[in-house]
Order: structure tokens, then sequence, then C-alpha cells
């Protein structure tokens, strides 16, 4: 389906990113992959992906902080592969703590990676995306695009502003052939949610297994993780023609979370 087409999905070297970006490139996409890590478990990724599925892929270690290097890695892509079509905007950490104590910094780093790296990137992204006519902007939401949870403050803001930022595009680039959405988990079994567990158990005062039952399946009305199998379908799915008129769109796979 993709054949011939180039993504890049940021924050792809683990879970969500890094099953999207394997997706896409079974679709045929050749595709860069982005994000921190291990460098040589980085390039087993990269190099399996291209035996895997018999396309091109490339790593860019831009930091999703820093404008200038998102800017310079969607040139990269734009000049590796002649194109770049599909731009999934995934990268993400979270961090857990009362207003109060939440650390001016991590509140600066959480918006720059959560809400502007997908705005400079995007900025870079579209104007190659017009001339052809066609592209496919995925932003990585969350239930936290729609909801609020306590003592996430930086991560329900920035996600709340990722809807909005889609939408403002989609609208823009709409008669262009390119569609711009946000997919919006719930509680899928990544690092990411592993990483919260402790400073959940401190901020609320639980366990560990108290924390996974009673605050992270609790709010998910199947009462289990999402797999990031079932997050990449989807993005490949709005890739499809059939999806060409789905855009601006807040698309919950959440278990049932937000419809309660
Ligand atoms: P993860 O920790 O497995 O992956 C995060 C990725 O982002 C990694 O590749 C990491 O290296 C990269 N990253 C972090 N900081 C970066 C930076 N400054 N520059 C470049 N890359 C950076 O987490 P995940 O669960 O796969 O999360 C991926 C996305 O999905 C995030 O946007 C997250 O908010 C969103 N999400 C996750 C869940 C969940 O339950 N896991 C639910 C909803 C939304």
């Amino acid at each position: 389906m993709l054949k011939g087409k180039s993504a890049l999905v940021t924050g792809s070297t683990s879970g969500i990113g890094l099953a999207i970006a394997r997706a896409l490139a079974a679709e045929g996409a050749n595709v860069t992959i982005n994000g921190f890590g291990d460098k040589a478990a980085i390039e087993n990724e990269r190099a399996g992906i291209e035996k895997q599925f018999d396309v091109k892929a490339v790593y860019s270690p831009a930091d999703m902080c820093k404008p200038a290097e998102i800017a310079a890695m969607i040139r990269s892509a734009e000049e590796a592969f002649g194109s770049l079509d599909v731009l999934v905007n995934n990268a993400g950490i979270q961090y857990v703590a009362p207003i109060e104590e939440f650390p001016i910094e991590k509140w600066d780093e959480m918006i720059a990676i959560g809400l502007s790296a997908a705005f400079h990137a995007i900025r870079a992204a579209v104007p190659g995306m017009k001339a052809r006519k066609w592209g496919r902007i995925i932003n990585t939401g969350s239930g936290h695009s729609l909801v609020a949870s306590p003592f996430k403050v930086a991560y329900v803001s920035a996600k709340h502003g990722l809807a909005g930022l889609t939408k403002t595009v989609a609208l823009e680039v709409a008669t262009f052939g390119i569609t711009a959405n946000c997919i919006c988990p719930g509680y899928v079994w990544t690092p990411l949610v592993e990483k919260q567990i402790p400073d959940t158990m401190k901020a609320r005062g639980l366990t560990a297994e108290q924390v996974k039952r009673d605050v992270i399946l609790a709010a998910q009305a199947t009462r289990r993780f999402i797999t990031v199998d079932e997050v990449a379908a989807l993005a490949v799915y709005l890739c499809s023609d059939a999806a060409k008129s789905i855009t601006g769109a807040d698309l919950s796979i959440d278990g049932g979370w937000t419809a309660a």
C-alpha cells in the first residue's frame, strides 16, 4: 500500500512508535526512525526493518526538544527518499507529580516533546506534502487529549494541545490531499507506562498491583492493556485510501476509557 512512499516516526526506538514504524515498513514504506536508546539496539532495529520488509530505513538521532534538529530531520528524510509522505509525531515522555511540586523544567520539556515538536515537524513537512498533493499526518495523542487525570498536568496539557494542533492543521491542508489525525490510545503496555508506576505509587500511596488494577485498568472498560500492534494497525488504516475523508479527528483506541 505504501510502496514508493516514505514515512518518519518520531520516538520510534521503543513502544508504540517502533510498532508503527514496523507496520508502515510492512506496507512498503521507506522509514526514518528516531528516538533515544542503546546505539547497538537501535542499529539492530534499523537493519532488521530493512531486512524483514525489503525497504530502506534510516535513523535520525534528533532531539524533539530542539527545533533546529527537528527541521533538519525532516529535510534529511526528504533528501534520503525524495519525499516525506507520512509523518507520525509520536515521541513522548511522562512525569507524575502534584502541580505544586511539578518541576518547572519537566513542564518545559514535556510541552516541547509532546506538543511543540509536532508543530515544528509539521511546519517543515507540509510544504512538500502540499506540492505532491498527498500526505498523512498522524499525531499520537492519548485518552489524555480528551479527559484529564490528576498529577499529570504537563502530559494532559500537551496532549490536549496536540488535539487542537491536529484539528487546525487538518483544516489548513484539507484540499491538498493531506489528512491530519490524532490517535488517542488508552493504556498501552510500554516502557512509558511501566516507568510511571513507582511515581504513581508515591503520589497516591498505593502498591504497584493497586496502581495497575485500581488506577490504570480501572479506567479501561475492557480491563486489559491495549497492544502496540493494535495502535499501529490504526495508523496503517489512516494511511490508506479508504481513510482519505477522515481528518481532524481524535480517534480513541482506549478500551472504552473515555466513553464513561
Ligand atoms: P516509550 O517510552 O516506549 O517510547 C517513547 C519514545 O520517545 C522512545 O523512542 C524515546 O526514545 C522517544 N523520546 C523521548 N524523548 C525524546 C526526545 N527528546 N527526542 C526524541 N525522541 C524522544 O513510550 P510509548 O508508550 O510507546 O509512547 C509513545 C507515545 O504514545 C507517546 O507520545 C505517549 O504519550 C503516547 N501514549 C502512550 C500510551 C501508553 O499507555 N503507553 C497511551 C497513550 C498515549
